[in-house]
């Protein structure tokens, strides 16, 4: 199906090159090494980084903030390192997922729902600290109230923190990508 207008909001591209992290969204010149380098659009071929900064520049806002797409990154950043153009598509992904929680298209209860991050069962934790210390990438927190607490647009959904939690107090939903993933395997 193509593209109508009514889908071309033309003030996107400058929304996003506004936000920190999209400052670089146009010196892309589509060459393709951030889709042929991530791992993610190896398993899913409707994920691909190229195609995601083209529909940005198109202005396909709705199309692409109302996306699972944009939940699929794993932020690994492999994509930053071989951009010839220093673009940062990771940061852009990460930019518009600000918009998309900001603006509405998704709330956070639907990322914990959706597996895409994990969720603390605040009756049950202990505050033991062994979620800060063994998440990777050192989202969990020890809040003003002494208890854990995850930022979901940082969570990876990795799960390390739900099997390593002592009280078992750290829910995460099983995530339909990486189902596809695993179906999927390496190859495209
Ligand atoms: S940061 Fe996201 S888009 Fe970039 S290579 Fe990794 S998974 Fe792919
Ligand atoms: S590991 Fe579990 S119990 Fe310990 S602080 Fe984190 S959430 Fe709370
Ligand atoms: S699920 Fe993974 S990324 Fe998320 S808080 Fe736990 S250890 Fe960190």
């Amino acid at each position: 199906m193509g593209i109508t207008s009514k889908e071309i909001n033309s003030a996107f591209s400058a929304e996003v090159t506004a936000l920190p992290g999209g400052e670089y969204l146009n010196r892309c010149f589509s060459c393709g090494a951030c889709s042929g380098i991530c791992p993610v659009s190896q398993a899913i071929h409707d994920f691909d980084p190229r195609k995601i900064i083209h529909m940005v520049r198109m202005g396909l806002k709705d199309k692409i903030l109302a996306s699972d797409l944009l939940w699929f990154c794993s932020k690994c950043r492999s994509c930053v390192f071989v951009c010839p153009q220093d673009v940062r598509f990771a940061e852009i992904m990460a930019a518009l997922r600000q918009m998309a929680l900001k603006e509405a298209y998704i709330t956070v209860q639907d990322l914990v729902d959706k597996g895409k991050a994990a969720s603390v069962d605040r009756d049950k934790c202990v505050s033991c600290l062994t979620c800060v210390r063994v998440c990777p990438w050192r989202v969990p927190e020890i809040d003003v109230k002494g208890l854990a607490a995850i930022d979901p647009i940082d969570c990876r959904g990795c799960g390390i923190c739900v099997a390593e939690c002592p009280a078992q107090a750290i829910n995460l939903n099983e995530s339909e990508d990486e189902r596809l993933i695993a179906a999927c395997g390496s190859g495209r």
